[in-house]
């Protein structure tokens, strides 16, 4: 079922009545398809009810476009690789993130709450991130999955943008708040399997993106063009502050204190490889800042 709420509010109380948000479509629809979206429920966690489900098109109702330092969240991720405002490490970011038919589509509002591409998540096993109490990826196939955060849950976060953003320190609007971008995300624990804050019924409206001094996204991927994302890293320079965050290595987007903060990495035996790679894609981005 589709609903084509006429204004912001009116999507809201859809949304609160157990409807799921619709923008590019190019995520949801596919976990529509294959069950993992559940009415009333947030598609990145177990969630209760059963029936039909309910998508509620928000994409014209949502800002769009680039403002100044203002994304709003219904702005495609090929709108934002063609910006000349947008910093770099977040143009860059856009510009090699899936294919163009899906940068085309998809919004950066519904990138940032994109589900885990773990294939035992999508394939409905009965694992943590489902509910359930085992990772099935521990014991399984788990070469592109996370270096960092990797108990109870080693799904590796698959945005680029978002560490751009993260890198970057945006701030993200929604219909109830404004928080930093980080606090968008959290890992899962054993009463909330959840990967991010966000409430039911709650839509992110737009970013709010500082401008640095300079900026670079760099990303290793299984091949140059439309390959997955298996390290991202942004570094962003603003006065005598440098940040670096991390995209693919952790259940979610990730700030790295410093190149030492890897040496916390704890990689299942098959993600092991992604360390050193994630090592030198730091290396490489803070000597391209400098
Ligand atoms: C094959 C494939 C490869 C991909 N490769 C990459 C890659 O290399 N790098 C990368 O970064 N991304 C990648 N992606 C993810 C892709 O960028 C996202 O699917 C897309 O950006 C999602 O945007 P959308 O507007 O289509 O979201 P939708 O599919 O409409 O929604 C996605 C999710 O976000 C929610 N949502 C959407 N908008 C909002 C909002 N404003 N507020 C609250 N919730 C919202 C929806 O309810 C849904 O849960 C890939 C996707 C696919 C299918
Ligand atoms: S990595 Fe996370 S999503 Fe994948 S099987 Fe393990 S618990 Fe489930």
């Amino acid at each position: 079922m589709l609903a084509r709420p006429a204004s912001l509010d009116e999507a809201v109380r859809e949304l609160e009545a157990g409807g799921i948000a619709l923008a590019g479509g190019t995520e949801v629809l596919v976990l529509a398809r294959d069950g993992l979206v559940r009415p009333g429920g947030h598609v990145r966690g177990p969630g209760p009810g059963t029936g039909p489900v309910r998508l509620v098109d928000v994409r014209r109702l949502l800002p769009a476009g680039v403002d100044g330092t203002t994304v709003g969240a219904a702005t495609t991720l090929a709108e934002l690789a063609r910006s000349e405002t947008v910093p770099e490490a977040l143009r860059e970011a856009c510009r090699v993130a899936a294919s163009p038919q899906l940068r085309n589509a998809g919004t950066i509002g519904g990138n940032l709450l994109q589900t885990t591409r773990c294939w035992y998540w999508r394939l409905s096993f009965p694992c943590y991130l489902h509910g359930g109490e085992r990772c099935h990826a521990r014991d399984g196939e788990h070469r592109e999955h996370a270096i960092l955060a990797t108990e109870p849950c080693a799904s590796a976060h698959q945005s680029d943008p978002a560490a751009a953003l993260l890198a970057l320190g945006a701030t993200v609007r929604t219909t109830r708040r404004s928080l930093p971008l980080a606090d968008l995300y959290r890992l899962p624990t054993s009463d909330n399997r959840s990967l991010t804050t966000l409430e039911p019924g709650e839509l992110v409206l737009a970013l709010d993106v500082p401008a640095p001094d300079a900026s670079v996204y760099l990303r290793a991927a299984d091949r140059r063009a439309f390959g997955s994302l298996q390290v991202g890293v942004a570094a962003v320079r603003t006065g005598e502050e440098t940040r670096i965050a991390l995209a693919a290595v952790a259940p979610i987007p990730w700030l790295l204190d410093s190149p030492a903060g890897l040496d916390t990495a704890r990689p299942l035996p098959g993600s092991a490889w992604k360390v050193d790679v994630t090592r030198a894609l730091v290396r490489r981005a803070l000597e391209r800042l400098r």
